[in-house]
Parts: C-alpha cells; sequence; structure tokens
C-alpha cells in the first residue's frame, strides 16, 4: 500500500508533478543549457505564474536558492551589517537566530516557549532586519500578518519572513514586508532541492550599501549578483533547472484550481482535523490557542498513544509525521498542503476520532 505522506517536508508530491516530471525528461530539460533562451523562458514563466499566484507588485524580484536554508544565511550576509532581530519560538525560527550568529552578526531575539506564539513584539532600536517564521513547522504556530503589520509601523528595519512551511496559504500585504521565501518540499509539493527568495529594490539597496562599506555579501548568490543575472531571467550559477521548471508548471495548476479555492480547502481540512482533535478524549491539538493555531502544519499530542495512533493510521495508509525534535515520542504532525485532498484529511480525522 503506498501510504499518503503527512510529513511537512519532503511531503507529499502535488499530484501533477510525476506527469511534469515525466514530460521535462521527454523535452530533456535535465540537460537543457541554462545560458539559452529556453531557460529563460521557463525562468520567466515561473517568475510571472508565482507573480500571479502570490500577488507579488513588480517592485519585487524573484531569485532561486538552492534551500530555505540558504536563504537564512543569504538574507543575513545581503541584508544585516550588524544587528537582525528575531522572533524565536521554536527549532525553524531558532535556525535562523543561529545562522546570524554564525556569520558573525550581533543577532538579538524575543524567545518565548515552543508551542506558545506572538501577540505583541517591540522592535529594539538598532535592527537592521525583522526575522519572522509566519509558520513554525516545529511546533504547529502560525504567527498573523498583523503583527508583521506591526512590526513594519514600529521600525524602519527590513522585513523578513520565513513561510516556508505556508506559502501558498497565506495572504501577504507586499506593503509590510521586504523579504519573503520558501523552499518547495513543502506546500509546493515538489521535490526538495530549490529556495524561492521574493526581495523588493530596498533589499538590493541595503545590499548595495553594504558592499559600499566593504562589507561582505558572499559571492555568487549576493543580491547585487542575483539581480545582475535576473534582469535576463538568468542565474549566476548553473541551477536547479528541472526545479524551477517543475515550480512553473505546478504554480501553473496552482492557478487553474484557483487560489482561493486551494485556501478554502485548506481551511476546511485544518477545520475538520481540530475538530477530531477537539473531540478526542486523549490524543488533543498541541497549540491551544485558534489565534495560533498553525492551518498547514497541525500538531497532535498523542502522549503515550504516539507509536500506536502512527501504527494504526498507517495501517490505514496515512503516514503521519513524527514530532519535531524533544516532541518525537509525544505528538504527531499533519501537513495540510495542496497536495492533501479533502478525502485523505476526511479519512484522517475518521480515523483519529475512531483510534
Ligand atoms: C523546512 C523549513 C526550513 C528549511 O527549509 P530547507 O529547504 O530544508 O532549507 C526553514 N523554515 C521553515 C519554517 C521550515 O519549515
Amino acid at each position: 500500500m503506498t501510504l499518503i505522506n503527512f510529513t511537512p517536508g519532503p511531503s507529499q508530491l502535488y499530484p501533477t508533478v510525476e506527469g511534469h516530471t515525466l514530460q521535462a525528461f521527454r523535452e530533456k530539460i535535465p540537460s537543457l543549457a541554462h545560458r539559452s533562451k529556453t531557460f529563460e523562458a521557463i525562468y520567466r514563466g515561473a517568475d510571472e505564474k508565482l507573480r500571479a499566484l502570490l500577488g507579488i507588485p513588480s517592485h519585487f524580484h524573484i531569485f532561486f536558492a538552492g534551500s530555505a536554508s540558504e536563504i537564512f544565511e543569504r538574507s543575513i550576509q545581503n541584508l544585516v551589517e550588524q544587528h537582525s532581530f528575531h522572533l524565536v519560538n521554536g527549532a525553524f525560527s531558532k535556525r535562523y537566530f543561529e545562522i546570524a550568529q554564525l556569520l558573525c552578526k550581533q543577532p538579538v531575539k524575543m524567545e518565548v516557549e515552543e508551542g506558545q506564539g506572538f501577540r505583541q513584539v517591540v522592535i529594539p532600536e538598532g535592527a537592521e532586519l525583522v526575522a519572522i517564521t509566519n509558520n513554525e513547522t516545529s511546533t504547529g504556530v502560525r504567527t498573523s500578518v498583523e503583527l508583521i503589520a506591526d512590526a513594519r509601523k514600529q521600525s524602519p528595519a527590513l522585513i523578513s519572513v520565513d513561510a516556508v512551511s505556508s506559502l501558498p496559504y497565506p495572504v501577504f500585504d507586499f506593503r509590510q514586508l521586504d523579504s519573503l521565501f520558501f523552499s518547495v518540499q513543502k506546500a509546493f509539493g515538489m521535490p526538495a532541492g530549490l529556495g524561492v527568495w521574493i526581495v523588493n529594490d530596498r533589499c538590493l539597496e541595503k545590499a548595495a550599501e553594504l558592499e559600499s562599506k566593504k562589507v561582505c555579501t558572499g559571492s555568487y548568490h549576493s543580491l547585487s549578483s542575483f539581480r545582475k543575472h535576473e534582469i535576463n531571467f538568468q542565474t549566476p550559477e548553473t541551477p536547479n533547472v528541472l526545479g524551477i521548471y517543475l515550480l512553473d508548471k505546478v504554480a501553473g495548476d496552482f492557478l487553474l484550481k484557483g487560489v482561493d479555492v486551494m485556501r478554502r480547502e485548506t481551511e476546511y481540512k485544518a477545520d475538520l482535523l481540530y475538530q477530531a482533535l477537539a473531540r478526542h478524549g486523549k490524543i488533543k491539538a498541541f497549540i491551544k490557542e485558534k489565534d495560533f493555531q498553525s492551518q498547514t502544519v497541525i500538531v497532535a499530542d498523542c502522549g503515550e498513544e504516539t507509536e500506536a495512533l502512527s501504527s494504526y493510521l498507517q495501517s490505514h495508509g496515512l503516514q503521519p509525521g513524527s514530532g519535531y525534535g524533544k516532541f518525537k515520542r509525544q505528538q504527531l504532525r499533519f501537513a495540510n498542503f495542496p497536495a492533501h485532498s479533502i478525502k485523505s484529511f476526511e479519512l484522517l480525522s475518521e480515523k483519529i476520532m475512531k483510534f
């Protein structure tokens, strides 16, 4: 029996990905010259579809990196001389902070316990960049777009939003942020190996300012290098051409389905599972406060039943994701991405209620 993969990442492949991949091989995309007009058309196609899908304005640029972790690093290198400020509430937001430390910056964090979210934030004076994790994948806590807007009001700092495990679900107001990124093996349902970085001209200006001060912004994936090539829909290095091709196709499929329909389905599926967890005697939602409950990664506290529930679900074709880090033995995580059909969520909720 093939299992439906509810792990947040790599997650269930979007159903059209296999067919697009076969077609890519027929078109010899994996050996396509990346300096060709054909590649430029693929980059342009992906760029246009992502703009349509996510409402990205024209003064933002779309660059391709190897992963979201790489974008953690590149955004610190290019947007921070000394001080970044991080909202930390789990493993991924913490990683962004640690990468700033490893790059010898002096980051500051506001930290709350795992499972907690942020209602209010005070941005410290002198912060050059505010790092916000829209969906903390390790705990299933979301940070609202209202909080992002509040950070914007308070401070002239650049705002960088990690939306790796939430896009394309959230609706961002691009006036309230400067840098936004995701990688494709989560909600886009694609094979890993591609990070997408969306930045505005303020970011390019900041990187240029750092370069004029002789601050090191990196080499081939500095913002200036990205931009120099992107003007012609080119990339500095030989990129993941197959990944960009698949992103163009999958974004096209999302547009055909309609992003509003996808968002409504996401909410419907999340409701189903949260309701099942609310009714169950032993298995409970880890995140109790509705405002903090992620719609795209739902974490269940299962205590001593963790292994038994996991086996039970697997016997019905449903592969849950394990709890993250120290929660491995007591929690299960369920990704709610476009690749997870309404039917699969009905089955999942039904089986959890029966367990
Ligand atoms: C998975 C994840 C990352 C890291 O993504 P990679 O593509 O593996 O580097 C970063 N942030 C969040 C919120 C994630 O879920």
